[in-house]
Formats: structure tokens, sequence, C-alpha cells
């Protein structure tokens, strides 16, 4: 960016964040996001992986349902690279209340989500793991959405129009006099160095995190954070999403995304969304739960366990809602001035992935009305950069474009999601410096059923050797020493990937981390290697079971 000050930053660089970037800077003002992690590292890259169609809401949210289906339809729209079309049912097990199940698709149909019920047996010989005392079954639009991408390409429009988004770059203090916002302190947390931005505007698209943002602005904004554990299973024992026809509760719904399936989800309150862990007893009660959808589920194999924290929001406490669940989906956009007496200050808070665009537009129309802006949003008419109208992808889509490409093992870097050499290099190429949990996210790499086992030291070793080619590398940067930075990167991926197998060590998992461990540490000795003199690639915070 140019020496002309920004016009508004955006903290956060989830999708609200992103989409609120390109949403102002298509309207023509000069923003900045600042991220405090990789792009996508807070809820959203760790959320479900669930275009909802709404159908989880019409009975309890319809609001919220409505807004779903709506933007549903608007992401198959202007993003379609980012959803696997799998549909979803919502099926009626032994245990699913008639009454909710018989007033089902009238309340679809009150919040204009398209579903219709279809014959049990039909649905049996589709999903033939799927409870063979299943009663009922409703087709809905549901579908499979990718996080990363999204957020990238909502990133590239907006830096297409002079705004740009900062990865690592962490808000650590706002100046405000009186009732305005002057500048705010963001610390680089690679390098410790802190940066003091003059800003015209602030929005806090900071999720879980918003309190603190606004804390740090002199203003008490009461989060409600909302843990939720999910199971990353190492097949897809489903093509579409299945969820259960009953109010919303834990281990209700399956989401094939790309190699794996997902069940969850928990939710369990919590007081700081970077500290909690995931308990043994929460991974029981999923499968067991998620039983009633597979029996087979308790003898299937889980790769990983992680979590996320919901965004959720509320002024005062909801009278018995210990967990959460009663705490609207919807989103709140919160004008700091007229709520607190800040006039240059605006939080997004609630919502779901799936309602991004919109939460962005709705901001982003409160911000533009504040600073005299009469541009109108485009963002839900006009495609996204690198998204192909009308082409979702598909679970083969990876191995066509191999085969078409001439095929074969050599060129594989990660066989489970077929992660080819030039794949890594051209990752690599646009993304440097990054850590190898950065490469994770922007191609799936170590995603798969080996979880990283046969492709991190393959990564690492490339990573090296780059390293080594480049005159300008940290080879070559005040005795920084590339074995030791590769290793570290490799420890960093390796520490963050066990860290979601230990809540389902048992069984047939417990052997594959053996295996994997005697590769790591018996053969490679990854443990004996000395300690790094390096900054941490990574933010250094704490674990919150990585996705
Ligand atoms: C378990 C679970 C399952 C879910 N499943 C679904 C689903 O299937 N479908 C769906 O549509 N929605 C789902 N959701 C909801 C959805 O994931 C969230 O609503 C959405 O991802 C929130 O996005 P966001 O950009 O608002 O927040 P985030 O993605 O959390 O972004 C906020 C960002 O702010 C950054 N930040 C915080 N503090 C600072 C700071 N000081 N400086 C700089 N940056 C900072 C964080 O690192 C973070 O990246 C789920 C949520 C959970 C918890």
């Amino acid at each position: 960016m140019t020496s002309r000050p920004i016009d508004v930053l955006v903290v956060g660089g989830g999708a609200t964040g992103a989409g609120l970037l390109r949403d102002l800077a298509r309207r023509g003002l000069r923003c900045l996001l600042v991220e405090k992690g990789d792009m996508g590292t807070g809820t959203s890259g760790r959320y479900h992986g669930l275009l909802h169609s709404g159908g989880r809401y019409v009975a309890k949210d319809p609001l919220a349902a409505r807004e779903c289906i709506v933007e549903n339809r608007v992401l198959r729209r202007i993003a379609p690279a980012c959803i696997e079309d799998t549909g979803g049912y919502f099926v009626a097990t032994p245990d699913d209340p008639d009454d909710y199940v018989d007033t089902f698709p009238a309340a679809c149909a009150a919040s204009d989500v398209p579903s219709e019920e279809v014959p049990v047996a039909e649905l049996l010989r589709r999903e033939p793991s799927l409870n063979r005392a299943i009663r009922r079954a409703f087709r809905v639009p549901d579908a499979s959405l990718e996080p990363w991408q999204l957020i990238q390409a909502n990133l590239v429009d907006a830096r297409a129009r002079a705004s740009d988004a900062w990865s690592y770059h962490r808000v650590v203090g706002i100046e405000r006099s009186n009732g305005h916002l002057l500048a705010v302190d963001v610390a680089d947390v690679r390098t410790g160095s802190v940066t003091r931005l003059a800003v015209g505007f602030v929005v806090s698209a900071a999720g879980a995190w918003s309190g603190q943002i606004a804390a740090l602005a002199g203003v008490d904004l009461a989060m409600s954070p909302g843990k939720g554990t999910m199971l990353i299973y190492n097949q897809r024992m489903t093509d579409a999403v299945i969820n259960r026809c009953h109010r919303p509760s834990d281990g209700d719904i399956m989401v094939p995304v790309h190699t794996v399936a997902i069940l969850g989800t928990t939710e369990i309150r919590v007081d700081d969304p970077d500290e909690y862990e995931i308990t043994r007893e929460e991974v029981a009660g999923l499968v067991a739960e998620g039983a009633k959808l597979f029996p087979d589920l308790p003898r299937m194999r889980i790769l990983r366990a992680y979590a996320g924290v919901r965004p959720l929001y509320q002024e005062t406490g909801t009278p018995g809602d210990e967990d959460g669940r009663a705490i609207s989906r919807a989103h709140a956009v919160i004008d700091h001035e007229v709520r607190d007496g800040v006039d240059n200050l605006v939080s997004i808070v609630g919502g779901k992935l799936t309602t991004y665009r919109l939460m962005a537009e709705q901001t982003a129309d409160v911000v533009s009305r504040k600073l005299g802006i009469s541009e109108p949003c485009t963002t839900a008419d006009v495609v996204l950069p690198g998204q192909e109208p009308g082409r979702t992808y598909w679970l083969g889509h990876r191995l066509a474009e191999h085969e078409q490409a001439g095929g074969g093992d050599a060129d594989l870097v990660c066989e489970c999601e077929l992660v080819t050499r030039s794949m890594l290099d051209a990752f690599l190429d646009a993304n440097w410096p990054c850590s190898l949990d950065d490469v994770r996210r922007g191609t799936r790499l170590g995603m798969g059923p080996c979880q990283g086992g046969f492709c991190a030291f393959r990564a690492a070793g490339i990573v090296a050797q780059r390293l080594a080619d480049r005159d300008d590398g940290p080879a070559s940067d005040g005795g920084r020493d590339t074995t030791a930075l590769v290793d570290q990167a490799l420890r960093d991926f390796l520490r963050e990937r066990f860290k979601g197998s230990r809540p389902i060590a048992s069984g047939r998992q417990l052997q594959e981390l053996w295996m994997v461990s005697g590769i790591y540490s018996g053969v490679l000795g990854v443990d004996s290697l000395p300690p790094a003199r390096l900054p941490d690639l990574e933010s250094g915070e704490p674990s919150r079971g990585p996705r």
C-alpha cells in the first residue's frame, strides 16, 4: 500500500472480514485487513464445512433459515468452485419425535427452504451405510463449502482494488480520544515489531474474539463463545450431508468434505476462545449419537478431533440456556456510536459462514452511510476471481486433473489429497514465506487419511531445497540456519497434527499413530533434532485442537 491513509481497518481474516474487505473495496474505499494468524485460522477454518440450506434452523430460528437459503443460492453463483454440491437429507431415526418430523416440511416452506420427502428405500440405496431403521427422509439443498479458497478469492478481489490484507498481524492496542478512535497498534507476530496505523474507521470482524477488540477500544461487548467439537473420519460413509430431523443437538450431522467425512458437533460455553480442550467423553458422546445415523460408526476410524468457537453474541443471558444453543445463529451489526458513543467503530458478530457475504454487506452499508459513501453493494452479483460460473467441484476432480496432466505417482507429494509437486511449488511461489500448516490450508496436503504421515517429510524436504536454492532466503539472512528452519517447520506441523489425534487415540487409530511416530521419531529422529534459534513460524499461541 502507498502512504495514503487507510479509510477502513478491518480486524479479522475469517470469512466475514475477507468478505467485508471485498465489499468495502468494491465501493471505492481503501482498506487494510489485519489477521493475527494465517487467513482463516479462526472459526472459519475450524467449522463443519456445511453450506446450509437453512433446514437446521426452520423450527427455531426462521430468520436464520431464510438468510441461509438466500445466501446458499448466492454462493453457488459467485463461488461455485468452493462448493461440492453433495445435496443433503434430514432423516427421522426411531429416536426423533414425530411432532418435529411431521411439521418439518411446513416449517421449511414457511422459510422458503425447498424440501421434498423421498422414499426411504431410495435413500438407503444411495447411502447404504445409513441406519436401516430410518422412518422418513427429506431432501434439501445442503452442500459442502471449502473456506480457505473462499477467503482467498475475496482477498484477491479486494487487493485488485487498492486494498490489502496482512496475515500474522495482531491488533494489540487502540488509541481513543473521547468518542473517536485515532490509531491502532498492530504487532507482527513473527518479529514482534509494532506498527501504529492512523485509521479513519475500524470494523471488528474478529468473531469470537470481538469482545477483546472492543475492550482495546474501551467498549464492553459481551460475547458468549460456544465451543463445538467435530470428528473427522477417514472415509466418506455418505456422499450427501445427513442431518437428523429433530431440534439441533450433539452428533446429529455428518458432512462429506473432500476425501473425508465430519461428524459434529457439540456446544459448550467457554470463557476464552483460545483456552479449551477436547475431552474423550465428548468424543464418545459424539460417536454414540452419530451411530444413530450410521450404526457402523463405532467401528470406523476417526482421524482426528478438532473444535471451533462460535462467535455467539447476546446482550443479556437467555434463561435456561446453559449450552448456548438457544442463542440465535443470526448476526448483529453493532454501531458503537449508537451503543457506546464511539463514532468510528462497528462490530459484526454472530452468524454463520454460509451468511458471511450478507453479514459483510450489511456491515458495509452501515460503514458507507457513516462515511457518506453512496456506492451500492455488488458482491452478490459479481463472481469471485478464479470461480468459473456454474462449475462446482467434485470428489474426483483432482484425480481427473492429475490424469489429464499425465498421471503417475512420481509427481505426487501427498497421495491422500493428490497434491502434486507443481501444486506445492505454485503455492510456495505465491505465499512464501509460509509454514507447512499454511501449505496444508492452501493445498490440503496432510489433511487426508494419513494425516501427514507420508507427506510432511517430503514437503519439508522440498522447502529445504527451495531455501538452499534461494540467494535471498533465510539461509543467508543474519546467520539463520536453513536446516534448523526446516526442522522447526516440520516439528510445528507434526505438533499441530498430533494434537488433534490425542483425544481419539485408541483402537486402529492408535496403531496408525504408532506407525507415524515410528517414521518421525524412530527413523527420522525429529525429537532429537537440535532446537532452532529462530522466530516461530506460527503465532506460538495455545492449541485449539487443530483441524
Ligand atoms: C463448531 C462449529 C461448526 C460450525 N459449522 C458451520 C457450518 O457448517 N456452516 C456454517 O455456515 N457455519 C458454521 N459455523 C459458524 C461459522 O464457522 C462462523 O460463524 C464463521 O466462521 C465466523 O467467521 P468470522 O469471520 O466471523 O470469524 P473467524 O473466522 O473466527 O474470524 C475472526 C478472526 O479474527 C482474528 N482475530 C482475533 N483477534 C485478533 C486480533 N487481536 N488481531 C487480529 N486478528 C484477530 C482471529 O484470528 C480470526 O481469524 C460453525 C461454527 C462452529 C464453532
